[in-house]
């Protein structure tokens, strides 16, 4: 290929100074990579009940005619829905390709040169990506005790602010702000900027103090909320998310939105996928027995771990997580590797099925093993050389 000798002069240092997330290769070459028959993923917090029966229906009985049609360009059903199980104004609600995308609606609609975000330095990485990629500061404020630190953001806001992101429960650690803590938080931002709160976890939480987010946008006109279909509706294949607020900042941040980005089979599962009742409940039930599990088991490994709200757990391990990563791998498991989250040797575990579970543990433990014999194998060595 001919080398592209203008290249350099055409990109802008702030894409220059960043480096593409290398998303995990698929099953199958995974597979053959590790040389494992089946693989057990533990790395994205999927439902492992996957979509609700309701919405499993309506993908079956896709119309295959129907993808030749365009979508509807603003999910219309899906946010009249969403306006009457929230009590709401179907205005209030924007959808997008995930969640994801939505950040990407909220950053654009109110950044520019000079602008900055702030965040915590150990949750989500988008919010801090989707700013540095766009050419904006992302100030990253250190948890506290595994949580968000309402004042050291407070102290770090200056007039270029323009948007704080709380992730809620926290996508590691799984800590929460509970009602209190976020309308607080909220009284001391006084509309200085745009308040993110990233509910992705929110449909796992049943801790009645939780934040009822949606509620408080009628107080709070700064207040943006983001949901997704990805976690407890099991339709993260689909893409579909969004964010609700008040009129005006929905009005501003339309303004950013691609339309078609959300495609005709993610808006009819989504709408059929509210209707189904127990598929909360049956999804929750899952996680606790999961969670009893596991925390159990880590308990008896002896590995630490931080546990929190949401479906899935942090733990720390004697080796460096990307090591563990692999020699999970070899065994048929994957797991998050934290490094990225700024949580090196710690890896992130979704809490699945319990036949996951187990064939985590039960790798875990393998590994565990080996490297004690190896380490009775070196010490061995040792004392026969020193003799
Ligand atoms: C998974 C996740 C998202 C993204 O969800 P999509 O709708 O699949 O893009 C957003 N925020 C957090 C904290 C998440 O864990």
């Amino acid at each position: 290929m001919k080398s592209f000798s203008g290249l350099e002069r055409l990109v802008p240092d702030y894409i220059k100074n960043f480096e593409a997330y290398i998303p995990s290769k698929p099953d199958d070459e995974l597979k053959k990579l590790y040389g494992c028959s089946r693989l057990y993923r533990l790395n994205n917090n999927e439902n492992p009940l996957g979509p609700p029966e309701t919405a499993r229906r309506v993908l079956e009985a896709f119309e295959p005619a129907r993808a030749s049609l365009y979508p509807s360009g603003d999910c219309y059903h899906l946010r009249s829905k969403l306006a009457d199980i929230f009590g709401m104004h179907p205005d209030q609600f924007l959808a997008g390709n995930g969640a994801n995308e939505v950040i990407a609606f909220v950053i654009k609609a109110f950044c520019q040169q000079g602008d900055n975000i702030i965040t915590a330095d150990k949750t989500f990485a988008v919010y801090e990506w989707v700013a540095r990629f766009s050419g904006f500061e992302a100030r990253l404020i250190p948890l506290v005790n595994y949580g968000f630190d309402a004042d050291g953001m407070l102290e770090r806001i200056d007039e270029r602010t323009r948007i704080v992101f709380i992730c809620n429960p926290n996508n590691p650690t799984g800590s929460w702000w509970d009602q209190a803590a976020l309308r607080s938080f909220l009284d001391r931002i006084e509309g200085r900027c745009i308040v993110v709160v990233d509910e992705a976890y929110r449909e796992f939480v049943e801790d009645p103090e939780f934040p009822d987010s949606m509620k408080l946008i009628a107080d709070y006109p700064n207040l943006v909320v983001f949901r997704t279909f990805s976690k407890m509706y099991g339709l993260a294949g689909l893409r579909i998310g969004y964010l609700a607020a008040g009129n005006e900042v929905v009005d501003i941040i339309r303004r950013t939105c691609v339309v078609y980005s959300v495609n005709t089979m993610a808006q009819a599962a989504a709408l059929t996928a509210l209707d189904d009742t127990g598929h909360v409940a049956r999804t929750r039930e899952v996680v606790k027995t999961g969670k009893r599990f596991l925390l159990k088991e880590l308990d008896l490994m002896g590995l630490p771990f931080v546990n929190g709200e949401g479906n899935f757990v942090m733990v720390r391990l004697p080796i460096s997580d990307s090591l563990a990563y692999r020699k999970l791998m070899t065994r048929g498991v994957m797991v998050r590797a934290m490094t990225g989250f700024r949580f090196p040797n710690w890896i992130r575990i979704t809490v699945s099925h319990m036949e996951a579970l187990e064939a985590f543990v039960d790798a875990w433990s393998k590994i565990q093993r080996e490297g004690r014999d190896f380490q009775a194998l070196s010490k061995t060595l040792c004392q026969l050389r020193s003799v």
